[in-house]
């Protein structure tokens, strides 16, 4: 069993129901008509948006944001740190949203593969031409990636709907994409650090735009996570949500690729590369913190 839509909304709703002061809410639906739910939590000023699975085979992505925001507030409340880190101090001066599965459908159909019964099994099939879904689906359940439909030098890899790398009709066609930059235009973020998987690298640019600060706040999150930091190349170079983030904003975006081994990566070997991808939020938080 992965960690699909059901689980990751119960464990949503534990957290809401747990934790005093969680907001929580939902910025859009699927094509499929699910949810596609955000957290709050914090009190600051600066505002951080975090999200995770873009891509159906990135699961996992899902499962450590929401570990992320239990142990993080777990250890507000114990007044503990976390990895060395002052939480209190960046609960504070930061208000942290996320997202933890931007693309629910991609998930369940990675997850779980699509029932016949499915009004979407047979279109799927006739778009796609392929009848096994699970293994192989990145995308949102019209067969887009969500992460090259974006409006950040938007152009075509794949000609039609496809398991991965098919950028749609055109930039922000998709619901999924469309209720991030609504939500995203509508909150004045500071930051934005998009996570998939795999590879255990931080990107940090978009087409030369990144200040000589996002590098230096990348430098410090490879330091703190054992990731180096690259640019992008080739065809992860464009479309992408902090791609758009960073052109349409002029703020600091980050995309880290989680964990190493092939997608998807079981929940089970989250416990393999928690900590350091923990960190590269949390010192993500102390950026934003420092720039007070
Ligand atoms: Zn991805």
């Amino acid at each position: 069993m992965g960690y699909d839509y059901n689980k990751c909304i119960s464990e949503i709703r534990e957290f809401d129901k747990t934790v005093a002061e969680a907001e929580l809410f939902s910025i859009g639906e699927s094509v499929m008509e699910k949810k596609i739910y955000c957290l709050g939590y914090g009190d600051g000023d600066k505002k951080l948006f975090v999200n995770g699975a873009h891509h159906g085979l990135e699961y996992i992505t899902s499962a450590f944001l929401m570990r992320f925001m239990r142990e993080f507030a777990g250890a507000v409340e114990s007044g503990a740190d976390m990895f060395g880190y002052d939480v209190g101090k960046l609960k504070k001066g930061i208000r942290l949203f996320v997202v933890p599965m931007v693309n629910p459908d991609g998930v369940d159909i990675a997850v779980n593969g699509l029932d016949i019964t499915n009004r979407y099994h047979r279109r799927l099939i006739s778009m796609v031409g392929i009848h096994s879904f699970n293994k192989v689906w990145q995308a949102n359940a019209n067969g887009v990636d969500i992460n090259h439909n974006y409006d950040a030098r938007w152009s075509v890899v794949e000609k039609s709907p496809a398991p991965s790398k098919y950028s749609g009709p055109y930039a922000e066609s998709e619901p999924e994409t469309k209720a991030v930059c609504e939500f995203v235009r509508s909150m004045d973020f500071d930051m934005l650090m998009a996570f998939h998987s795999q590879g255990g690298e931080i990107y940090y640019d978009f087409d030369g735009l990144a200040a000589k600060a996002d590098k230096e706040a990348a430098e410090r999150m490879s330091r703190a996570s054992g990731y180096p930091v690259r640019t992008p190349a080739g065809s992860a170079s464009f479309g992408g949500c902090k791609d758009w983030f960073i052109k349409e904003f002029g703020r600091s975006g980050f995309t880290v690729e989680m964990g190493h081994g092939k997608n998807p990566l079981p929940e089970e070997r989250l416990c393999e590369f928690y900590e350091e991808n923990a960190k590269i939020i949390l010192s993500a938080m102390q950026e934003l913190v420092c720039l007070e």
